[in-house]
């Protein structure tokens, strides 16, 4: 039997401070765009779960096909053996990519992901005997994950301060817009002039976790190309913006040029299993493929294509092209348009954004744009009250729901987020009327 005190006693929950967070909601179940807690209140999941879960809670046909398969083969080792539900996965996961990419690896999670993507670039220049070409270039902000690869191509902050020395030496250049475009080439040419560049990583078109930045297909176009011409691998980590997110299947679809690799994860199994995969392009394979022993690529998790995983995944993609979800995610980008309109009127508003299903913006404040701006932590807190998962990045609130939501559940996330604009356009008004006019 369960007690109140048992979360306290026995978990340590992630980007926690443990000792000053207040008790976690203790939710039961979820059915859709709700979540039902313990007492039976009802909160509609606006973050689809840490942006996960593309079709919603407790899906039936993904539970389903993930309880045939439990019946079929829950696990094997997957050196020296493979199961259906991988190679279904990798071939339409294949078919659903540009053409180029031509092979899938499996893991279990964003991170690691991620690290494979950094140790097939590398281990590429490596088995052709270029030993000297291990730098990586990233974009400021960059947030890649948190295992210690991942940390090393993500921006240095307080989330890595305490590994900093641990962590490899990567170039960050600055997100590209009209003005710095042609600086930031410059830069890239600069820096490849060593020869010593194996990869280039980017998010493609938003940086998530640093607070929903966004920008332009066509300036990442143009700094792959830079790319391209100094023979540096190209990395999309499509982690977030994977599986319909921004639109389109993957941000990719957005570009004219094409990166090497491009690493999955999240949304893949509609919230239902941990999953990774990093996919590449033939060219990339090819110095794997090989008689010698040592050019084989030693990476593999206990998980690795795991049936089950890979069975939701095959699902939530049945679902993910069937044309109703693809009117949804039309209906949430038009709704998140119309939205934005109604934004631009509030005085306390600024840097309204938005791509495919994601809206975000900013609430001004005396502080500046970050995580740890404290209007995050009331936001939340406001949101909760009302019934509403909205989890704001410090000041910067955004909305990314799951595709299966209503009309109705996403009025009420807008007329919520209206309401506490309001509240505290009110409550700052009375400190300082410069900033909130
Ligand atoms: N890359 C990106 C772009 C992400 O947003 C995240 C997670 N937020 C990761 C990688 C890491 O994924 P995971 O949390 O599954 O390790």
């Amino acid at each position: 039997m369960l007690t109140e005190t048992d979360d306290i006693n026995y978990i340590w929950h992630p980007f926690t401070q443990m000792k000053t967070a207040t008790k976690p909601i203790h939710i039961a179940s979820g059915k859709g765009a709700i979540l039902y807690d313990i007492n039976g209140n009802p909160y509609i999941d606006a973050i689809s779960s840490w942006w996960v879960n593309i079709h919603g809670h407790a899906n039936e046909y993904i539970a389903n096909k993930i309880a045939e398969q439990a019946r079929i083969l829950e696990h094997v080792v997957f050196a020296g053996f493979t199961h259906s539900p991988a190679q279904t996965l990798a071939k339409s996961i294949i078919e659903n990519l540009p053409s180029h990419f031509s092979k899938v690896f499996f893991s279990d999670n964003g991170s690691t992901a991620v690290e494979v993507g950094i140790k097939m670039a590398i281990q590429f220049w490596y088995n052709q005997g270029i030993k000297n070409k291990t730098q990586i270039i990233a974009f400021e902000n960059a947030y890649h994950g948190d295992t210690f690869g991942a940390m090393s191509v993500g921006e240095r902050n307080v989330f890595n301060k305490p590994f900093e020395q641990h962590l490899f030496t990567v170039t960050h250049i600055p997100l590209p817009n009209k003005e710095n475009v042609n600086k930031i080439k410059k830069q890239i040419n600069d820096i490849a002039s060593s020869g010593t560049v194996a990869a280039f990583i980017f998010e493609p078109l938003i940086q998530g976790a640093a607070g929903m930045l966004m920008y332009e297909a066509t300036y990442l176009d143009e700094l792959i190309s830079i790319a391209n011409e100094n023979n540096i691998i190209c990395i999309a980590d499509e982690v977030m913006t994977g599986f319909g997110r921004t639109g389109k299947l993957f941000a990719i679809n957005h570009l004219n040029q094409k990166p090497d690799i491009i690493c999955l994860s999240k949304g893949i199994t509609g919230g239902f299993m941990p999953l990774g995969l990093t996919v590449c392009s033939n060219k990339i394979y090819e110095p794997f493929f090989s008689d010698e022993k040592e050019k084989t690529f030693f990476h593999g998790h206990s998980y690795t294509a795991n049936p089950l995983a890979c069975s939701a995944a095959n699902a939530s993609m049945d679902l993910l092209v069937e044309e109703s979800c693809q009117n949804q995610i039309k209906s949430i980008t038009s709704s998140h348009l119309e939205y934005s309109d109604l934004l631009r009127f509030s005085n306390i508003v600024s840097n309204i954004r938005q791509q495919g299903t994601i809206l975000a913006f900013d609430i001004k404040s005396f502080d500046s744009t970050s995580y740890f701006n404290s209007i995050g932590k009331d936001a939340y807190a406001y949101f909760i009250s009302k019934g509403v998962l909205l989890r704001p990045l410090g000041n910067v609130v955004y909305i990314m729901p799951p595709y299966c939501i209503s009309q109705q559940e996403l009025k009420k996330v807008y007329s919520v987020i209206t309401q506490f604009l309001a509240y505290i356009g009110k409550n700052y008004e009375s400190q300082d009327k410069e900033i909130y006019q």
